[in-house]
């Protein structure tokens, strides 16, 4: 039997309504009981006094490139960022090459997971094979094989009828449709926010509107159909509030937000930095406000990076000429913290929610949580611990992050995976 015993830390369980200072009993690699004396004869044991033990964190929106762009993340570099951000499971994107639109793409990715990911890996299926937008992908087989939610990310379904046929398929198979909302026409040629900076950058505008039409029309749709419709990294003020609509007549609709969305604004962009460039694009201030007060008034349900890894030589090129994205899984946790929590706007048991029973709950996974029998999944923050973020020092592939050299207060410090160890700030190279 192997025994680890983590003492005497605050553990914050929001699925169970705890928040105490108290034990963790692990056996197995699953969670054998949380509370004071429990039996430990024989554990190992992990001092977390003055830390916070919490259910391991989940990051539904992860692109890891693998397999077809391995230059830019694999598997493993992906899973290693996760676990260094604190993550214990997250989701890939099925924006590979081939796309993830069969079961055989989804095994291959569970399979390579188990052989070289240090983090759990759900795979998210596409939902139009070759995510082209026409016909639907195979998405009960999917479902089947292991993928927990469809999306065709990125590439967002402009056809209608197809997205109501999808979401009428995913009821019927109960899985998630997640939209990256994006209406192609509104959007075409913009590189960034549409407003007073774009103007005075002189760089092509993506008004507010690209985002809006779309997650109105999949209210709809989902309303319709009676699917479950998340809506990937929301960004403006008028989508939170359709949302927060949707919410209140009892649709099946929730969101996410990314840290980048609520920490940044089109003002704060350093000029023709690729490094600000990303779908959807930084917003106007109001915009940035409405999606923290979306947070903390319970609209949003989950905090996602969409880490999306793209080699220098992409991002190096013009403003106009490079691709959208940013990688952040391993300043998620800092973000959150010290724009949401160390600022009052949440409490530290509503940023643990958004990072744990939040995600699982729209995706039907049975994690988040620390209850008896549960895979012992586990992160473990200090939340006044100084660091700042050295992207030389980053287990990704990729470098392309606008918070390069920033200071922080409070992150991540131990990440366990199914009762393992599998990255701490005292042992592991960490960016600090
Ligand atoms: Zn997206």
């Amino acid at each position: 039997m192997e025994k680890l015993l983590i003492v005497s830390g605050r553990v914050i369980d929001p699925a169970a309504g705890l928040d105490r200072v108290t034990d963790v009993l692990v056996v197995d690699g699953r969670i054998a009981g949380v509370g004071a004396n429990l039996d430990a004869q024989g554990a190992e044991r992990f001092d977390a006094t003055g830390l916070v033990v919490a259910p391991g964190f989940i990051d539904m929106h992860v692109h890891l490139r693998e397999p077809g762009f391995e230059h830019t993340e694999t598997i493993e570099t992906g899973s290693r960022a996760a676990a260094a951000g604190g993550f214990t499971s997250i989701c890939a994107m099925p924006n590979t090459k081939p796309v993830n639109d069969s079961p055989t793409v989804t095994s291959y990715i569970i399979e390579r997971a188990l052989r070289t990911a240090v983090v759990n890996v759900f795979p998210i299926g596409a939902i139009t094979k070759g995510s082209a937008g026409e016909e639907l992908a195979a998405i009960g087989s999917m479902k089947k094989e292991g993928a927990v939610a469809i999306s065709d990310d990125g590439r967002p379904v402009m056809n209608s009828s197809v997205m109501r046929r999808a979401m009428e398929f995913a009821r019927a198979y109960d899985i998630p449709v997640i939209d990256h909302c994006e209406d192609l026409n509104l959007s075409a040629g913009g590189d960034m926010h549409e407003g007073l900076q774009s103007t005075r950058l002189g760089l092509r505008g993506i008004p507010g509107a690209a985002e809006d039409v779309m997650v109105a029309r999949d209210i709809i749709l989902s309303e319709l159909t009676g699917a479950k419709f998340h809506v990937a990294h929301v960004s403006t003020r008028r989508s939170i509030d359709m949302v927060a609509r949707a919410k209140a007549k009892g649709l099946h609709v929730t969101c996410e937000a990314t840290p980048h969305h609520f920490a940044l604004a089109d003002e704060d962009m350093a000029p023709y930095d690729s490094n600000y460039k990303m779908k959807p694009p930084l917003r106007a201030r109001c915009d940035t406000g409405a999606v923290i007060d979306g947070i903390a008034a319970g609209i949003v349900d989950a905090i996602a990076t969409d880490h999306a890894p793209h080699a220098g030589s992409e991002k190096m090129q013009e403003f106009e000429r490079c691709p959208f994205g940013i990688i952040g899984l391993e300043t998620a946790v800092g973000l959150a913290l010290e724009i949401l929590v160390h600022t009052g706007r949440i409490s530290l048991a509503r940023m643990v929610e958004l990072f744990t029973i939040g995600p699982a709950r729209v995706l039907g996974i049975g994690r988040g949580r620390l209850s008896p029998g549960a895979p012992a999944d586990i992160t473990i923050l200090d939340t006044d611990i100084g660091w700042t973020y050295d992207v030389n020092q980053s287990f990704s592939k990729s470098k392309n992050t606008p918070f390069d050299g920033r200071s922080f207060r409070g992150g991540p410090v131990a990440t366990i995976v199914g009762g393992k160890l599998v990255w701490s700030r005292a042992a592991a190279g960490s960016p600090s």
